[in-house]
Order: C-alpha cells, then structure tokens, then sequence
C-alpha cells in the first residue's frame, strides 16, 4: 500500500477540531458527506432528507425503500447504511448542522460588491451545501503537448512516473476507508498506457472494496472507451474545455481541435457522466469577452460542476514569462460564473493557492464557489505531478491539508450536504 495506515482514523481526530468564537462551545464532527433518509422515490431519482431539506440524487445502483439512510455525492446514491450507523452520524450533526447554516446565512448578509452579491445567491440557491472530493494523481506521462502544462510530452526534464493498478486501488481504498472520502477525482496526463482493461480494473477493484462516486480524468480518450468505465461504476468525467476561442485553443494545443474537445464533452453528458468542464484564466490573447464566452460555455453544456482557474505558468514551458492573473481576476470570474449560474456547482481550485496561500479558499468560497479537492495521490508521486509550480500543499501531510479544509469549512458555515442534482 502506498500510504501508511496509521493505527487511528485520522478523519475520527480531525472531528476534535475545536472552532473559535461564534462556536467554541460546539466540538465539530465533520467528515465529507452527511447520509440522509430517503423519503421519495420516482423512478432512477431517490429523494433524500437532511434535516428537513430534500435533495434529489439519481440511484443507480440500489433497490431502495422509502425510509432507508443513504449517502450521495455529486447527485448519485453511492451507498447504503443501516438506521443505527445514520443516526450515530446524524446524532452527532444535528446542532452543528444548524448552527453552521446560520454562519453562512450571515456571511451572506448585506452584499456590497460583486463577489459578496454572487455568495449570496449561492446561498439562496445552493444553501451551505459544499462537496470536498478527493483527487488522485496516477500519471504524468501525457501524449499531448499543451503550451501551458508542466507535464506537457516535450518537457523531458521532468520525472515521469505511473502508479500500477493495485497501488491505485490500494490509495483509493485508503483514501475511502481511512480519510473518509465519498467522491474521488482519478486524473492523469492523457495516458494510452492505461488501456481498457487496466482503466476497468482500476474502476471496478476500487468499487469492489468501497462505494464512491469516481470521477475520471483521463483526457481524450475514445467515447466507447468512456461507455465502458461507465458500466463498470465511474460516474464523473472531467474535461475541461480550456477555452471557448478557437484560435487560442489551437495555438496552445498543439494538433488538437477545440470543436472535438466540445463533441466528447457532449458524448460523455449523454452517456450521462456526471460533468466537471471548465477553462484556464490568463491565457495569452485571452480577453474579459473570452472568459465571458468561456463561462457560457461551460453552461451551454450542461455542466454539472464548473472547474475552472488561473494559468500558473510552469518554468519549463513556452509560457513562461506570461504573467499569473492576480487574484481578483480569478476570484471576480468564480463571482461572475455564480451570477450567471446560481445554481452552479462551482470548484474552487487550489491553483488558486498559488497565488493567495493564505486566503484563496476562504475568498472562493466567499465569492460563490461550494466545492474544494484535496489532494491524496501518495506522497512518492504528488510533487511529480508538476503541471505548475508551487502548487500548495506538497509539503503538507494530507492529515494537515484534511483538518486545514475542515477548519475552513466550518469557520465559514458551509456543511458536507450533497448538492443534489
Ligand atoms: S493539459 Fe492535460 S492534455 Fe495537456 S499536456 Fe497537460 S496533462 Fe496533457
């Protein structure tokens, strides 16, 4: 196994988070996901209770009852708990659960600018449900040879490396298991090494062991081949778009068509993935226009989640010298996605940290975001995963990063409820 499974839970510890002031008298029990009872059900769609809100999520995999506790992610039924293991879990929620939703209605309170308008439509619209997902790193070989990627196949001074099968399921299994992830991300460089039957045996031996919603992304890779690791059980596929205008997509990606990018995003949507598409900020040539193009974009094709960010750019690549974008810009777009989409579900992407390591998270999810990803990929492998430099956390035990996201998490009154579909 890749990581070392230490003989406590470290998600059971992180509960022990203690909270300042409104909240100092409540000790925080927050892992990433509250089960909820299902109190509907309409053909593939479950409707599932927390506390009184109703969520809907699509049950794919369960004969449900009405009456039963489930988990949900990404709007999928993912598990099924028994009464006794629920309300262990939903005893231990219920104060805090209220309280948190109050902190968030507060924050939201009175908006005087752009970001604080679209944080209050978020909280109208989406309440203070937030995901946390998990993102595992498996490769960095890639095919392709995108301008403004660390990873990109002509930068050879960086060390490759794969994670066999069973080393990503064992960190899959841990990461489930032990950090208590209900949803994780599987990425890598656009890598044919992994074919068919190792990409199956990695979706079906990480669902063999423990139930999640797998998120794939794997880059272009044939619309058949996506089928099939749909049937086995994957539910999300990530794909961003980059950018909406051609002319910069064909200069930074090499050999590659934008309108072909778009056509097996729309594929994988009516194989019915889960969608997590998005674009970069900052590219050379890119204007306000293009990055309003890019957000309707992003919508135009029926996103689930909006995962977008700024450019970093890496040393060894051709972009170089091409400068960040500050983090007002990146921080007015997640503003402007969120008004344009208040239903969004948008990531906040810890690119972001790069340029504002104290308090990009936090002004993200004060600007409309309400989802985070943590990244568990073993510590051997996460600092090779260079597609930018800096990039947070590398130094960091996943314990550390874990409990700074829950702090996080809970000072700004935001809760694991699944956003629903
Ligand atoms: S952006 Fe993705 S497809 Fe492009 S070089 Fe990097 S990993 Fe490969």
């Amino acid at each position: 196994m890749a990581h070392s499974i230490r003989s406590h839970n470290p998600a059971q510890e992180l509960c022990g988070v203690s909270l300042n002031a409104p909240m100092a008298h409540i000790k925080v029990l927050m892992c990433y996901a509250i089960p909820g009872r299902v109190v509907g059900l309409e053909d593939r769609i479950a409707f599932v209770d927390y506390f009184g809100e109703t969520k809907k999520a699509r049950n794919d995999f369960f004969q449900l009852s009405i009456g039963e506790y489930v988990y949900a992610q990404g709007g999928f039924v993912i598990q099924r708990i028994s009464e006794s293991e629920a309300k262990a879990v939903l005893n231990t929620w219920e104060e805090l659960f209220f309280k948190l939703k109050e902190i968030d209605s507060d924050l939201a309170q009175n908006p005087k600018d752009l970001r604080q308008k679209a944080n209050l439509i978020r909280q109208k619209h989406q309440g203070n449900s937030c995901c946390v997902h998990g993102i595992i790193e498996f490769s960095n070989h890639c095919r392709c040879d995108c301008l403004y990627c660390g990873i990109r196949s002509s930068n050879t001074a960086i060390e490759r490396y794969r994670m066999t099968v069973e080393e990503i399921i064992d960190a899959a299994y841990f990461a489930i298991s032990e950090l208590k992830f209900k949803a994780l991300v599987l990425q890598s460089g656009e890598d044919t090494w992994y074919d068919e039957d190792k990409l199956l045996a990695i979706v079906q031996g990480i669902l063999r062991k423990s139930p999640a919603l797998l998120i794939l992304s794997i880059g272009e890779r044939e619309a058949g081949l996506y089928e099939k690791l749909y049937q086995a059980g994957a539910r999300g596929a990530l794909l961003r778009f980059e950018t909406s205008n051609p002319d910069i997509y064909s200069k930074l990606r090499p050999a590659h068509n934008l309108d072909e990018r778009i056509n097996l995003i729309k594929k994988l949507r009516d194989i019915e993935y889960l969608i997590m598409t998005g674009f970069l900020i900052g590219l050379p040539g890119q204007t306000q226009d293009d990055i309003l193009s890019d957000i309707q974009m992003t919508n135009s094709l029926g996103t689930d989640m909006f995962s977008f960010g700024p450019l970093i750019p890496h040393p060894q690549t051709p972009l170089s010298g091409v400068p960040c974008p500050s983090i007002d810009d990146t921080l007015d777009t997640i503003a402007r996605a969120r008004i344009m989409n208040p239903d969004a579900r948008i990531l906040v992407t810890t690119s972001m940290e790069t340029i504002d390591k104290e308090n990009a998270l936090r002004s993200g999810l004060l600007s409309g975001g309400n989802s985070l990803m943590v990244d568990v990929t073993p510590a051997k492998y996460k600092k090779l995963y260079d597609i930018y430099p800096n990039r947070p956390g590398m130094d960091a035990e996943v314990s550390e990063t874990i409990a700074s996201v829950l702090k996080l998490l809970n000072s700004i009154g935001r809760a694991p409820v699944d956003l629903g579909l």
